[in-house]
């Protein structure tokens, strides 16, 4: 089954408004080169300028997501977005489960599905974000560590139309090491297993990668099979990085 590649940058808590401008200026001038590039290409700014970066890229084909949302509609939660205020200002995915916000907010599978579940609520794709600790690959617990962040993080109306699940091993994440080739794949293939076991169209979700891709070794990873692109962190910050990445799903 072919499946239509999506190569997403995260672009953190980095940036300030007239550099990530001219930036994502330079990326849809690049991406405006081809009338169809093959591929969706995806930037999800800092939630301050996301409706800002909307407006950069209305009409082009670069798309504007979130990095995470609440779980709620709307309420009495400080500092906190909702998804329908990512949709309002024009997203159209967002990211869940990040193992930062794993991390920093001590989220649990649960928060993430209920978020993944707000998302999609909300009219957004959730790229719902699985990924092993170094201490679990090497006690040998990968495999089962992604099948229980798959089983529990997932929404329950998952479909391969809302959902694009992203495999981050969190020590690849910013360290510059990645996976071998053969990692990358066995993971893949074993989530795809994980889905099929849930839903009909598991053959048509989109598995992306994540973890320290850059120009130099994006083309190996993405050939791999059941790679359907790549979820970018520090690659994806400036345009003449992130669009080699682009190119090897084009
Ligand atoms: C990420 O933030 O999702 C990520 C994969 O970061 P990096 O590409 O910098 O490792």
């Amino acid at each position: 089954m072919s499946v239509r590649p999506l190569i997403a940058g995260n672009w953190k808590m980095n940036g300030l408004g007239s550099e990530s401008a001219a930036q994502l200026t330079d990326l849809v001038e690049q991406a405006s080169e081809y009338k169809d590039v093959g591929c969706d290409i995806l930037i999800c700014p800092p939630a301050l300028i996301v409706r800002e970066m909307v407006t950069l890229t209305k009409g082009t084909n670069v798309q504007i997501g979130g990095q995470d949302c609440h779980m709620n509609v709307s309420g009495a939660h400080t500092g906190d977005i909702s998804a329908e205020m990512l949709k309002d200002a024009g997203a159209t995915y967002c990211i869940v489960g990040h193992s930062e916000r794993r991390t920093d907010h001590l989220e649990t599978n649960e928060v993430v599905k209920a978020k993944a579940e707000a998302a999609i609520a909300a009219g957004l794709i959730a790229i719902v974000c699985v990924g092993e600790t170094l201490e679990e690959r090497e006690s040998g617990k990968t495999l089962s560590v992604i099948s229980n962040q798959v089983k529990n993080s997932l929404p329950s109306d998952v479909t391969a139309q809302n959902t694009v699940v992203a495999y981050e091993p969190v020590w690849a994440i910013g360290t510059g090491k990645t996976p071998t080739p053969d990692d990358v794949a066995e993971v893949h293939a074993h989530i795809r297993s994980d889905l099929k076991s849930v839903m009909s169209d598991a053959d048509g979700v989109r598995l992306l990668y994540g973890g320290s891709v850059k120009g130099s070794n994006a083309a190996e990873l993405m050939a791999l099979e059941h790679v359907n692109g790549g979820l970018v962190g520090g690659a994806s910050l400036k345009a003449g990085d992130f669009w080699p990445i682009v190119e090897t799903s084009i």
